[in-house]
């Protein structure tokens, strides 16, 4: 009977305790959804926070209707965060697509992490992605990543400027990889050659090569119809039309695919970024602020398709938005201190007031861009000062070769200088 009650007892209490794990964790999703995820506070209808775990749902109709596409239970967050981790033949948005996690055969056997130890910085795998593909001015006004000033000695322009954003980050991500490399970190670039793009070729290249199949596949899963087609393959259709409503997407996702495929610890976007009210590119800006991003922040018809929902829960159950924000927050406070270029509050750009989220870190943004979302590790995506500023046009302005250029040299150490602050960060809390 004494037995009885005492099992009885410690069940009681093993509940008990059991309940109260299960309401903090809750507490905790739910407040870091409000907090990094959910934008315009719309998204309530696509999953459910509760004793059980999290629910996500295809449509705000099937959780009316309580028909969910995922359930992950509370005791199983750790065992789905981990297991994409090495190569398996089951990723986790293929466990997704299942509905739940399961421990079934087809789940890698090896899908723990190693714990981390203090982590030297030749201990890292870092991804590094240069943004945009332009190696020259040609191609930076198809891309329309180019800045281009004519002569004006009344706006403080001696000479005319010219360079495309493209040329810049690949110099910046090439240099950048040089230094890491030199303390012994592994680096992966997903542009490997000034005017490269993640398929490996040029963009003139893979027009030749891929972009009828990539119209033809389009059709076949019903993002094109016939007439969409036939129009993409004749000859009206400009070379600007096949980069902005064929190429840029795919390949982006494209960098996103190889990114995640090399595992990376963190990763590196690197951009350059204008001034958004300077429109029309025709004279300087006055303007000059660094800022930086993260995932996050979905807007109201961010959970159209199955992949954006898996991202979605991603952000929520892992820890790579937490981590993300410490080393966006490392870099951009580098930026401000290397480059002597201010960090961009809320109320220096219209987008980011009204498509950000802003963190307790200075300078660090949730943004739902393709990147932020898709990519599986720490990131952080840099947006260093304005190329259209009139100081910073001239400095970039200089060298043809930029890996030569001063001000791109000052922006990959102002990188560098940000991840070995992060490294540091991480290595002290692990270590605590
Ligand atoms: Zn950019």
């Amino acid at each position: 009977m004494r037995l009885l009650l005492l099992t009885f007892l410690f069940f009681t209490n093993f509940c008990i305790a059991q309940d109260t794990t299960n309401q903090s964790k809750m507490k905790y999703y739910i407040e870091k959804v409000e907090k990094y995820l959910d934008r315009e506070k719309a998204l309530s209808s696509f999953y459910s926070i509760s004793k059980e775990g999290i629910k996500m749902y295809a449509s705000p109709k099937d959780k009316l209707n309580n028909k969910k596409e995922f359930l992950i239970r509370w005791n199983e967050i750790q065992i789905f965060n981990e297991f994409e981790f090495y190569e398996c033949n089951r990723t986790r948005f293929d466990t997704y697509k299942l509905g739940v996690v399961s421990s079934g055969p087809g789940l890698c056997e090896r899908y723990f992490k190693p714990k981390d130890t203090t982590k030297q910085l030749s201990d890292y795998k870092i991804a590094i992605d240069a943004g945009h593909t332009a190696g020259d001015i040609t191609m930076g006004e198809i891309e329309k990543k180019d800045v281009k000033f004519k002569r004006d000695t009344t706006n403080g322009l001696n000479d005319s400027i010219s360079f495309a954003e493209g040329m810049l980050t690949f110099a910046t991500a090439k240099l950048l990889k040089e230094k890491l490399e030199a303390e012994g970190a592994q680096v992966f670039m997903t542009r490997t050659f000034n005017g490269g793009t993640a398929f490996g070729v040029t963009f003139d290249d893979w027009l030749k090569t891929s972009y009828k199949n990539a119209v033809d596949s389009l059709f076949k899963i019903g993002e094109i119809n016939a007439d969409k087609k036939e129009w993409f393959l004749n000859n009206k259709c400009t070379k600007r039309d096949k980069f902005r409503l064929i190429f840029k997407d795919i390949e982006l996702q494209k960098r996103g695919e190889i990114i995640n495929n090399y595992y990376p610890d963190f990763t590196i976007i690197i951009h350059y970024n204008v001034d958004e009210t300077n429109t029309g590119w025709t004279k300087p800006s006055n303007k000059d602020f660094d800022m930086t991003f993260v995932g996050g922040a979905f807007m109201k018809n961010d959970l159209s398709t199955i992949d954006k929902r898996f991202e979605f829960l991603r952000l929520l159950i892992s820890d790579d938005l937490e981590k993300s924000i410490t080393l966006s927050s490392a870099v951009v406070t580098s930026f401000e201190k290397t480059l002597l270029v201010k960090t961009a509050t809320i109320n220096d750009a219209k987008y980011l007031r009204q498509s950000c989220f802003a963190t307790n870190e200075k300078g660090v943004y949730c943004r739902n861009l393709q990147l932020t979302r898709f990519v599986h590790s720490a990131l952080v995506y840099g947006e260093t000062l304005y190329q259209d500023n009139i100081n910073e046009c001239k400095l970039l302005n200089k060298e043809t070769d930029k890996t030569k250029n001063e001000r791109v040299q000052q922006v990959a150490e102002a990188y560098y200088q940000g991840i070995l602050n992060y490294i540091s960060i991480s290595s002290k809390t692990k270590s605590k």
